[in-house]
């Protein structure tokens, strides 16, 4: 027993709009209610669309929903000429509990660095969200590296504007296993988290270090989720394409259920 209750979070990216987002957070709710799901022992979290976010607030609250929710990403800014961006503000407003920050495709495709992830971990706590930092290895970065150089060196630079006492989620995503069906070993990603672990320790202390819930992302699905589980820094999951089939996402929230474990 580590005390961290586990999160299973669900990355829908850009997928589902605010109309489809009503009815999949309502049949998931009911699905975890036939479960029996406990959520003081598993949190489940989605993260949908910022479109969306105004219409599973309402759903969430007026129905006392057991799900949490939060933002894709966040501006670095607060407010003003930012067109396009979505302050933490506005988030905080809807009242999203997380936010998401440095995915692996926000670094690809919009050329974020280290520094704009620290500037927006900033941003997050700013706002009262909890962010949720991924960090993870590229397949050439594994091969000159191996697997924990780099996402090691990423929450280093992430955590600098971290202050002691201020929660944030760590989520390792080896990006070759993102989207590509081929989820890194159990071993590997222990491995890589445990390392993760000590340097939230050595950077935030070791109560910060025992308490901070470490997420595995990449691949991850009803069949695999128990056997990351079982690792001792695994402390759940981040999910994408899973995270938008109704069943499997609640199969994954239900894995204590899996057989084993
Ligand atoms: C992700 O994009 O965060 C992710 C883990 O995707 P997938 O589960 O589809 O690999």
């Amino acid at each position: 027993m580590t005390g961290r209750r586990p999160l299973i979070a669900g990355n829908w990216k850009m997928n589902l709009d605010h109309l489809q987002s009503i009815a999949f957070v309502q049949k998931l709710a009911w699905t975890l209610r036939d479960a029996k799901h406990d959520k003081g022992a598993v949190e489940v979290a989605v993260f949908p669309p910022f479109t969306d976010l105004r219409s599973v607030q309402t759903l969430v609250n007026s129905d006392e929903l057991p799900i949490a929710y939060g933002g894709q990403d966040l501006s670095a800014f607060d407010s003003g000429a930012y067109t396009g961006e979505i302050s933490g503000a506005f988030l905080h407003a809807l009242d999203c509990r997380y936010v998401i920050i440095g995915h692996s495709e926000r670094r690809q495709y919009h050329h974020e660095t280290d520094e704009t992830v620290a500037t927006k971990v900033a941003a997050a706590f700013r706002h009262q969200l909890i962010p949720v930092v991924c960090v993870g290895e590229t397949a050439e970065d594994l091969e000159t590296h191996g697997a924990s150089a780099i996402p090691v060196a990423q929450l280093r630079e992430a955590l600098a504007p971290v202050t002691r006492g201020s929660e944030v989620v760590v989520a390792y995503e080896p990006v070759w296993a993102i989207g590509s069906g081929q989820a890194a070993t159990p071993a590997q990603a222990q491995q890589v988290c445990a390392a993760l672990r000590a340097v939230v320790a050595e950077v935030l202390g070791e109560d910060a270090g025992a308490a901070t819930r470490i997420l595995y992302g990449g691949s991850v699905k009803a069949a695999n989720i128990a056997s990351f589980m079982r690792e001792a820094d695994i402390d759940g999951a981040l999910v994408g394409g899973a995270s938008l089939l109704l069943e499997e996402f609640a199969s994954i929230a239900q894995y204590q259920k899996h057989v084993g474990i």
